[in-house]
């Protein structure tokens, strides 16, 4: 193996503790605590799972969390009228409702119905649009791209002018990692599931992100050598040695692509930990503009440094 490892548990562990002491220095400011609200709804193990490591990582930094679980087969007008009460909640800071959302429910109508100040997940056309626009600053960048953009910093790992392959075009993070890579000045290829001879395109990557989730689409001779290789990927294979019964997997095969990358995400351990330390510092921005009036700058150069 060549490939340096991006430790993601690590960085994400940094931020947490940043986030800890922000929080408690925003606590002696202000007297006030910032709050999160979580939406759950129906019972998918993961999303459970994950809002559950949210709440956790909330809790541990003093982060107040307002937890709603709703049943699957909840109707529309219920869900929205949740969220008109969290938006007017002034100790919600942040609205975070957990996708993938049940066929029946209006994705559109229901993340475009939290107020763009409490949207920490940066899920609202307005957030996403203005990451894309020239000139425009986002209120909140989506938490997968934002940990990305942390770990690659922190690691050193330049883009401007850098060659940037994305597999995956989602709302949730290949659509908003590549408008966040285009905003640092990296020349942006989106591939997708109709994007035909994907290995000569990957082979152009100087930062290869896999978002696909698709376990072992990226195969070593995908990768240009040294290139950097992060793996967004999470699916669950049945694993009968394992203690759930299934084990975690990314997109990348790694042991073949960590023998020729330069630097590598691992799954557990890498982009997973960092999306959730993003919410934290999300949230507490959120906390800070609402009740301090004072928003930080989003997309500073140089080395990370928690702003
Ligand atoms: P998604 O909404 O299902 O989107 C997957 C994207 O990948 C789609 O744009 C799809 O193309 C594309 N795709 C599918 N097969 C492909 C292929 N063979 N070649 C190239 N592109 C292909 O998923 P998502 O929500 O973005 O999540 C992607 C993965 O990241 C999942 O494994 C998820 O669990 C994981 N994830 C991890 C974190 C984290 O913190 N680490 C956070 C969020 C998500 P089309 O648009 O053409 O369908």
């Amino acid at each position: 193996m060549t490939a340096r490892i991006l430790d993601g548990r690590a960085m994400a562990a940094r931020w947490r503790d940043w986030t800890k002491a922000q929080v408690e220095a925003f606590r002696a400011r202000t007297g006030r605590v910032p709050g999160l609200a979580t939406v759950l709804i129906g019972d998918h193990p993961a999303s459970q799972t994950y809002v559950q490591a949210k709440q956790n990582a909330c809790a541990a930094a003093g982060i107040r969390t307002f937890n709603h679980c709703l049943p699957a087969e909840v109707d529309q007008e219920t869900v929205m009228e949740l969220l008109e009460t969290l938006a007017r909640n002034p100790e919600v800071h942040g609205i975070l409702v957990q996708l993938p959302l049940p066929p029946h429910l209006d994705e559109e109508e229901i993340l475009s119905a939290i107020p763009l100040e409490k949207d920490v997940d940066g899920f609202h056309p307005l957030n996403l649009g203005r990451l894309g626009l020239k000139g425009r600053d986002p209120y909140f960048i989506p938490c997968t791209p934002l940990g990305i953009l942390a770990m690659l910093q922190e690691a050193g790992i330049p883009i401007a002018g850098r060659r940037a392959v994305i597999l995956g075009r989602s709302r949730i993070v290949g659509l908003p990692m590549a408008l966040l890579l285009l905003r640092l000045d990296a020349t942006v290829t989106i591939c997708h599931s109709r994007t035909s001879d994907l290995a000569a395109v990957t082979r152009q990557a100087d930062l290869l992100i896999a978002a696909a989730g698709r376990p072992g689409l990226v195969r070593g001779e995908m990768v240009r050598p040294g290139a950097v290789v992060i793996d967004v990927g999470i699916s669950r294979v049945a694993d009968p040695q394992a203690l759930r019964g299934y084990r975690l997997v990314g997109d990348v095969v790694f042991e073949e692509v960590a023998a020729v990358a330069g630097a590598i995400t691992p799954v557990p351990g890498g982009v997973g930990p960092m999306t959730v330390a993003m919410l934290l510092v999300n949230t507490l921005k959120a906390a800070q503009r609402q009740v301090e009036g004072f928003a930080s700058p989003w997309l500073e150069p140089g080395p990370a440094r928690p702003v």
